[in-house]
């Protein structure tokens, strides 16, 4: 089988970073292409001294379409309208598209959607680690086997992050409300200050904390009157979610155009 081209979109990321190095480091894949903003200062550096590992022959560029050319696959943890552009290129080129950019919309998401059915193969999740796909199960069936505790997710993050609650805790927030047969949205609670009043029973709260280098920390509690149960992740290294996305593009490579998460990847649906 000829090596996946896999183009890293956001390279002078944080998490593009780390996805040029698990690609390099991964047999079966080669970084094809890197790309950031036209007015990133990573524009014209090597993308493997970027990342850390010394030089790849991979220029950053600053023109996505141009990135895409010979790619099969595309690797995109940047800022929600930049994945929604690129998952349209992404449907016309019928690519795989493994997006974590998190903090989408209703409109962007189903937009994203859309791609998948106009022949992408598109792999998107809030978290690709497998230990937050593994807890998702946990939080359901704990919400679903204790129906009178109160629920509080928290959760905390470095301090350049820009969108909250984490799409991690959205995701926790839906395993809890799914596990209730509840809708999420009507039920979440997701700051308070002031004179709030008593809490409303049934709700699920909501807490982001942000400071230093904390690359992810979520607490799902489920208070009751006797007793709490708390569980927790914590990510202690981005070469994780790295590790999942890497793990989708070898999936995604012998699955037909749609939209998929990281629980399809795990094969962790029933
Ligand atoms: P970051 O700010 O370090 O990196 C984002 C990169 O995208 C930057 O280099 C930025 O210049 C680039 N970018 C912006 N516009 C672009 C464009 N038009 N074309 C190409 N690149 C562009 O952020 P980060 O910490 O790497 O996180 C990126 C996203 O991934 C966030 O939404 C974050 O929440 C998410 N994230 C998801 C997971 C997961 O497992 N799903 C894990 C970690 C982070």
């Amino acid at each position: 089988m000829t090596d996946l081209r896999v183009a890293i979109a956001g390279a002078g990321g944080r998490m593009g970073a780390a996805n040029i190095r698990a690609v390099a480091a991964t047999p079966g894949l080669i970084v094809h292409s890197a790309f950031d903003r036209p007015d990133s200062a990573t524009i014209g550096r090597d993308a493997g001294d970027l990342a850390g590992i010394g030089p790849l022959g991979v220029v950053v560029g600053g023109d996505a379409e141009a990135a895409l050319v010979g790619a099969d696959a595309l690797i995109d943890f940047t800022a929600p309208a930049v994945s929604v552009f690129l998952s349209e290129l992404a449907g016309a080129r019928g690519l795989i598209h493994i997006i974590g950019t998190t903090g989408c919309s209703r409109e962007e998401d189903w937009s994203i959607q859309k791609a998948g059915s106009a022949g992408a193969r598109i792999v998107k999740a809030g978290n690709f680690s497998l230990g937050v796909n593994v807890l998702l199960g946990l939080v359901r069936q704990a919400a679903r086997a204790l129906p009178g505790f109160d629920i509080e997710i928290v959760e905390m993050h470095h301090n350049k992050k820009v969108d909250a609650p984490s799409g991690t805790a959205l995701m926790l927030g839906q395993a809890a409300a799914d596990g209730r047969s509840i809708d999420l949205d009507s039920n979440s609670v997701r700051s308070r200050d002031g004179h709030t009043g008593a809490r409303v029973p049934g709700s699920i709260g909501f807490q982001a904390l942000r400071g230093g280098a904390v690359v992810g920390d979520h607490t799902v509690m489920f208070a009751g009157e006797t007793e709490r149960i708390e569980i927790t992740h914590r990510a202690q290294d981005r070469g994780m979610f790295a590790a999942g996305a890497v793990q989708a593009v070898i999936w995604a490579a012998d699955q037909p155009a749609g939209f998929y998460d990281m629980a399809d990847v795990l094969g962790l649906k029933q």
